[in-house]
């Protein structure tokens, strides 16, 4: 043994996922559902599970899942891909697309495994600025395209962690303008008043990713999928690793969605609750809340209020509650991201954040 090797030169200053797991009793900080899945889904699960054939390799074209999912969208199951998560559709969807000599733009403040995973997978990455309130500028969006011409551009909305859900203008602004694939993910869709998944043609470039983990309650299971041109899931099948995706998370997929209408009872408890939230949080003296189409809010912590983002942070988690802590990201300064739970735990947050606020004044 000579020595550690070293990882490839492009990623020797790529830094891992930071988000701090704490051991609190309000834990608002990874934007999972509240609620856990409804008892009777655990039950069909685990009975069907005890009869899939585990000795065998999972369906690899997970027909099942994209059949069922597509009727539940209204799509044709052709544009259905499924991966381990909306990280690995993204992943699969930059080891086709990006790669070296292609470019990715992405428009920060935004989610930050786009430009990880563009590093990771060797993608130069565009950097695009937000407006002073996180929406995109299209006509900085279109600039920036025609100048560098990239082969995708993300676009995040509702965006996260800001909560910004871009106009449809946006989208088709940027449609118009690029020869590449336009990516928006709606992790948060199900929360937001639009989406962009009616403007999915087979001849056009957009694809849309979505997520199992937020509104179905099954983050633990890893599942979240794309619904793109049916060109477009023909090649991410081709470059996904073969039977990636295991049997028990292609059932738990297919049988969550004989509840959709208790999921989308849940979708419209936590707008409900986010908006109350947001009320509340504008009567707070030394705090601005940005307007949010998801299931979480992002606020700023202003000078006026004589505390800084991070000691916000550091005391509400010594009070049991645990957001997420922006606060010494680039244009973010200051601010932290809160994640709708449930009344009670909302109610824990505000009373928290309340008390740090007025420690932070005594
Ligand atoms: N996209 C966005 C915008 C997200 O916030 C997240 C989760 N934090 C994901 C994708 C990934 O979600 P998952 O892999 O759990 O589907």
């Amino acid at each position: 043994m000579t020595g550690l090797v070293p990882p490839r030169d492009d990623l020797r200053a790529l830094e891992g996922y930071h988000s701090p797991q704490l051991d609190v009793s309000v834990r608002l900080n990874t934007n999972e559902s509240p609620f856990p899945p409804p008892p009777e889904f655990v039950e069909a699960w685990t009975v069907a599970l005890r009869d899939a054939p585990l000795h065998r390799y999972p369906d690899r074209a997970a027909s099942e899942l994209r059949a069922a999912l597509a009727e539940q969208l209204g799509q044709p199951a052709e544009r259905l891909f499924c991966a381990n998560g909306s990280n690995e559709v993204l992943q699969t969807l930059l080891l086709t697309y990006g790669g070296a000599g292609r470019k990715a733009l992405v428009f920060e403040p935004t989610y930050a495994l786009h430009s990880h995973i563009a590093r990771i997978t060797a993608t130069e990455v565009l950097v695009g600025e937000r407006r002073a309130d996180f929406s995109i500028d299209p006509d900085h969006a279109v600039a920036l395209i025609e100048r560098e011409q990239p082969t995708l551009t993300f676009v995040c909305s509702p965006n996260n962690p800001t909560g910004t859900v871009e106009p449809a203008e946006t989208i088709d602004a940027i449609l118009a303008a690029t020869d590449g694939i336009v990516v928006v993910d709606e992790a948060y869709g199900e929360f937001a008043p639009r989406s962009a998944l009616e403007l999915v043609r087979d001849d056009g470039r957009l694809v849309v990713v979505r997520t199992y983990s937020k509104v179905w309650s099954m983050a633990a299971l890893r599942l979240g999928y794309a619904v793109a041109p049916a060109w477009i899931v023909e090649e991410l099948d081709k470059v996904v690793l073969p039977y990636h995706l295991d049997v028990a998370t292609q059932l738990a997929g297919r049988l969550a969605l004989d509840l959709a209408p208790e999921m989308g009872d849940r979708v419209h408890r936590l707008v409900d609750e986010r908006e109350r939230v947001a009320k509340e949080l504008s009567t707070v003296a030394g705090i601005e809340a940005y307007p949010s189409g998801a299931n979480f809010l992002l606020f700023r912590v202003l000078p006026e209020s004589n505390c800084d983002g991070h000691a916000l942070w550091e005391r509400m988690v010594e009070q049991g509650v645990l957001v997420r802590d922006f606060s010494r990201w680039p244009r973010l300064t200051d601010c932290l991201r809160v994640t709708i739970g449930t009344p009670e735990e909302n109610d824990a947050f505000l009373g928290a954040l309340r008390a740090a606020l007025q420690e932070g004044a005594a």
